[in-house]
């Protein structure tokens, strides 16, 4: 297409478009854990969270919740608005996992109500440390009262994310959302919501089926994700919708 790659990360590119506030995202088969020291291509990867990363943004747009998501353009491209993304990952959790487990000592499984909000800094030389919001106003990474609205947005995400995924049999235990500033100034939902950026457990089996499979385990993470795909109604491997 030759138009300007403008960012590449560990799952995706970014490039613009003939239109100006448009921008062509390409999800990548690349896996990445641990701060990039675990790494792997993993073939179908970029489509299948394509795909459910677009029926997610489409689910939450039906729950009134607005976000950068355009529409999805082929198998591993999204086109998106352009929005300058705030440099904070908002965690979500809904049960004790993985970074809140090791942090306080909270048992793996625990059930926290309300569910915890938690800011981190998207600094990956620094490790993407926690930050609280003394941290935020220092670094002047947001203002307080665009904290208040992402913390509001995340917890409008989690009721309806909650129910989508009840709904096809799996607890969301907890997620990762970014938000990016349009240029009039306001905060929208942006990058992606996946199996990559969520942690999912079978309501029966209580098995993983996110990206954990990739971070403790040796494979099967495409079956994992397409399994997901299939539950959130999806199109069948290779179909074209
Ligand atoms: N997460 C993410 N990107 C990151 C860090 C975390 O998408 O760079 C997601 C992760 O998949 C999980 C949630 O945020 O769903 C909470 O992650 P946690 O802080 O427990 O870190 P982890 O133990 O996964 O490193």
């Amino acid at each position: 297409m030759g138009q300007r790659c403008l960012y590449e990360g560990k799952a995706k590119q970014v490039f613009e478009t003939e239109e100006p506030d448009v921008l062509r995202i390409v999800y990548k088969d690349e896996a990445t854990a641990f701060n990039g020291e675990k790494k792997e291509v993993l073939e179908g990867k970029g489509r299948l969270n394509n795909e459910i990363s677009s029926r997610l943004f489409q689910l939450l747009q039906e729950k009134g919740i607005q976000s950068h998501f355009v529409r999805r353009l082929s198998d591993t491209e999204q086109l998106v608005r352009r929005v300058d993304i705030v440099p904070l990952e908002v965690v979500v959790r809904n049960t004790a996992a993985g970074s809140i487990v090791r942090r306080t000592g909270l048992a793996r499984g625990t059930v926290l109500q309300p569910p915890v909000i938690e800011f981190y800094y998207k600094q990956d030389d620094l490790g993407d440390p926690l930050l609280n919001e003394a941290h935020i106003a220092q670094l002047q990474l947001a203002w307080p009262w665009e904290l208040r609205s992402m913390e509001d947005m995340a917890r409008a995400v989690n009721s309806a994310l909650l129910d989508v995924f009840a709904d096809a049999g799996l607890d969301l235990v907890d997620f990762k959302l970014e938000f990016g500033r349009t240029p009039d100034g306001e905060l929208m939902l942006a990058d992606e919501v996946s199996p990559d950026t969520c942690r999912l457990w079978d309501q029966e089996t209580g098995e993983s089926l996110d990206k954990d499979v990739f971070r403790f385990g040796d494979g099967g993470l495409q079956d994992v994700y397409e399994q997901i795909l299939q539950r959130l109604g999806g199109t069948p491997d290779g179909e074209n919708v």
